[in-house]
């Protein structure tokens, strides 16, 4: 499983730090609480996709094209990532975006990561509810190629097994940290959405037979579907590493308690966490990822899912842009 044989461009900023989360362990009594910044991965304010973008960025490039050309919701992080690495790389960058959400406001449809997108650069495609996402790309690549641009079409999250890569190097930062820093890592748990980061992890992980479960907490689909959606590009991921059928179906762990009412609709716990990691620890989660994700963490040691003596690393994902698309949600939990 060698990382090294795959074209890669470097711009994360890596390794990402891994911190103690002491006053949010205190706080919760629990297992001993660790972060993995990813949130500080360094490109266009930071997250997970950028690990992804290394690897699909040297792919455009080998492949000659001129335009990154990608898909997501309006306030989509990957999509900002992809804005930024194309910038620093001089690749046009054109972005279908789709408003999946009923009611948003004026803050959701032009702050956060839709600003950043402009300032990149980039050219905005939005489409409303319901649109034929993956034809809109489709036109949005021959319209591209209409204007004389040579397009690379990323897929949502950057989620392929080139993409996936990212999160297998991950796996493989992480066991090197652990190892220099004396830490057994018991369970590894993080918010889990277009599903290359789990997926990545585990070809990675499983490939290295490494023995950490990993647990995905959804943001969108039930659980089943998101397992399914995991096991399969992990399988993907782990044969394209030349460590095919490392992934069995039982490592692939999902939970979709904490979607609420649906992708990127904010919940009474997401806004609990992230009042509770920015008071506590001054670590600013997001609410469409993150803060659920931590929601999930913190409910599942409430309810003793961990031993007291284990470590429990979450996987900070990033996506703080969102935070001023959720401007109303987000002023109305803090005065309370
Ligand atoms: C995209 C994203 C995720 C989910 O990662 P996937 O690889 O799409 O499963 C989690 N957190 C944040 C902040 C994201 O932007």
């Amino acid at each position: 499983m060698q990382i090294a044989r795959f074209p890669r461009l470097r711009f994360a900023h890596l390794p990402t730090p891994l911190e103690r989360l002491d006053r949010l362990t205190a706080a919760l009594g629990g297992p001993t609480l660790w972060i993995k910044r990813d949130d500080c991965t360094g490109l266009g304010l930071g997250g997970n996709k950028t690990r992804k973008l290394e690897f699909l960025l040297a792919d455009a490039k080998a492949q000659g094209a001129d335009t990154l050309l990608t898909v997501g919701a309006v306030q989509s992080n990957h999509a900002r990532q992809t804005a930024a690495a194309a910038a620093r790389y001089g690749f046009a960058c054109d972005l279908v975006l789709e408003n999946r959400i009923a009611d948003t406001d004026a803050a959701y449809r032009s702050s956060g990561n839709v600003l950043l997108d402009r300032l990149y650069g980039a050219r905005l495609h939005e489409f409303p509810p319901g649109t034929d996402i993956a034809q809109a790309l489709k036109d949005t690549a021959a319209a591209v190629k209409a204007r004389g641009g040579r397009p690379y079409v990323i897929p949502g999250g950057g989620s392929n097994p080139v993409g996936a890569l990212g999160y297998a190097n991950f796996a493989v930062e992480l066991l090197a940290q652990a190892t220099e820093m004396g830490l057994r890592i018991d369970h590894l748990v993080h918010a889990t959405g277009s599903s290359g980061t789990q997926a990545g992890i585990l070809a990675g992980l499983e490939g290295l037979r490494a023995g950490i479960p990993v647990l995905g907490i959804t943001v969108r689909q039930p659980r089943e579907k998101q397992e399914a959606m995991v096991h399969a590009l992990a399988e993907e991921t782990a044969e394209l590493l030349g460590v095919k059928g490392a992934v069995a179906r039982a490592a692939v762990v999902a939970n979709s308690d904490y979607v609420g009412a649906g992708y990127g609709v904010p919940t009474a716990g997401m806004l609990a966490a992230l009042k509770l990691l920015a008071r506590e620890e001054g670590i600013l989660l997001d609410p469409v990822y993150s803060g659920k994700g931590m929601d999930g963490l913190i409910d599942l040691v409430r309810k003793g899912r961990f031993r007291g003596d284990e470590n429990v690393v979450f996987l900070h994902t990033g996506g703080q842009a969102g935070l001023f698309a959720y401007q109303g949600a987000l002023e109305r939990a803090s005065n309370e």
